[in-house]
């Protein structure tokens, strides 16, 4: 990839694009849990004022007047978003509406962690036009949720839910960790049942990986923890998948099940590749030819926006390869899957046979498509590099 670190991608210079879509990176947390190396600001008081006035001096510098086009999904991701508060909320929503309208039926998603849930909190996200919400569960293990430095515990996950039900939120997601490192047990009955039990319309699975520079990390280099074997991961991934697709859920990408209906709109947006706008720091955008990211330092971003700069980090303009490399692992990490051209057939015929892939029936003669297995997923970087290469042939 071509890399033009510290330059912004040439707004201005090209028609700008029509985003329908946007993230914003709220980095507020209580605390820091053991196995996170997000760009986050650990803070007692959220100064959620200052806050939404620097998301509104961002957004003016970047897109200027009222977006073109109305929103269809608006996504607030962190850190904690929930830390801002019932106010915090309403006054950044206020702010997002003033740089482009939310078009009727837009997805507008709210990350919480389970301690900042209440009658009040979700009432006011509700009037804010707040109709989704993810919730930060990780685990119904009271030891495990310790270990992860949460805040929470397993009943303020259940009353969580339950409020979040009550307030009207029309879609309540769950996050779960999974592949967590030895010597801590899981009960994963237990845990999937207190998943099903929160009655989620969706959930997203992560496999934790231990990242530099976190207490886990620490913890490994001292011998406390090993990492989960490759063996135990897919076990894991492979036991929730058949589980979570017998309560009914489909497996719809490679970390996600929805109910019908309930398919995250803004992350299928970053899986088809349209434009999106990503404000606050860290957050990364692409206008359809060009990858930005912001600074992810909380004081780096807050000084920039302060003093007018852009507080851009770096960003990449993709090349016909890069866009190419982009397509093949996207489309194969959805059950949309990808079209598969004809010298790809050996290739593709053998990972059918191995079951890593099944074929989509082709709709009206079109090429056939396939899509991952469950099984190919816990492949798919090695899929993906495979069919690349095959591409970058041509
Ligand atoms: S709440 Fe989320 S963003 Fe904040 S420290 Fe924990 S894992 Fe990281």
């Amino acid at each position: 990839m071509t890399r033009e670190v510290g330059e912004s991608p040439a707004e201005g210079d090209t028609p700008s694009p029509e985003y329908r879509h946007l993230y914003v990176h709220v980095p507020y947390c209580a605390r820091r849990c053991s196995y996170c190396d997000f760009a986050i600001a650990v803070r007692r008081v959220v100064p959620w004022e200052a806050f939404a006035r620097r998301v509104a001096g961002e957004l003016a510098r970047r897109v200027g007047a009222p977006l073109a086009a109305p929103l269809a999904t608006v996504y607030l991701g962190g850190g904690t978003p929930s830390r801002l508060g019932p106010d915090g909320v309403a006054a950044l929503c206020a702010v997002l509406r003033q740089a482009g309208a939310w078009a009727p039926g837009a997805e507008v998603t709210l990350e919480a962690n389970p301690e900042d849930v209440t009658p009040e909190a979700v009432a006011a996200w509700a009037r804010a036009g707040v109709n989704r919400v993810s919730l930060g569960v990780q685990s119904f293990s009271p030891v495990l949720l310790q270990w992860m430095h949460r805040v929470h515990d397993v009943e303020a996950s259940v009353r969580a839910a339950r409020l979040v039900r009550a307030g009207g939120i029309a879609s309540l997601s769950v996050d779960l960790i999974f592949a967590t490192p030895a010597p801590l047990a899981r009960d994963w009955e237990a845990e999937v049942g207190g998943l099903l039990g929160l009655e989620p319309d969706h959930v997203s699975l992560y496999g934790l990986t231990i990242e530099e520079r976190t207490p886990v990390a620490r913890w490994q280099a001292r011998g406390a923890v090993d990492p989960a074997s490759e063996e135990r991961y897919a076990d894991e991934f492979l036991w929730l998948h058949e589980r979570l697709e017998g309560g009914g859920f489909v497996h719809y990408e490679v970390s996600n099940y929805g109910r019908p209906g309930h398919r995250a709109r803004h992350n299928s947006a970053y899986w088809q590749g349209v434009p999106y706008l990503g404000v606050g720091p860290s957050a990364h955008g692409f206008d359809g030819s060009s990858r930005r990211w912001n600074l992810s330092a909380v004081t780096a971003w807050e000084r920039a926006v302060d003093e007018g700069q852009d507080p851009v980090a770096g960003s990449e303009r993709l090349t016909a390869g890069n866009r190419e490399a982009e397509a093949v692992y996207l489309g194969l990490r959805t059950v949309d899957g990808l079209p598969v051209r004809p010298d790809e057939e050996g290739l593709v015929g053998r990972w059918i046979a191995a079951g890593w892939m099944v074929p989509i029936p082709s709709v009206g003669g079109g090429a056939g498509r396939v899509r991952c297995t469950p099984e190919g997923w816990l492949r798919l970087d090695a899929l993906a590099a495979d069919l690349t290469a095959v591409r970058s042939r041509w």
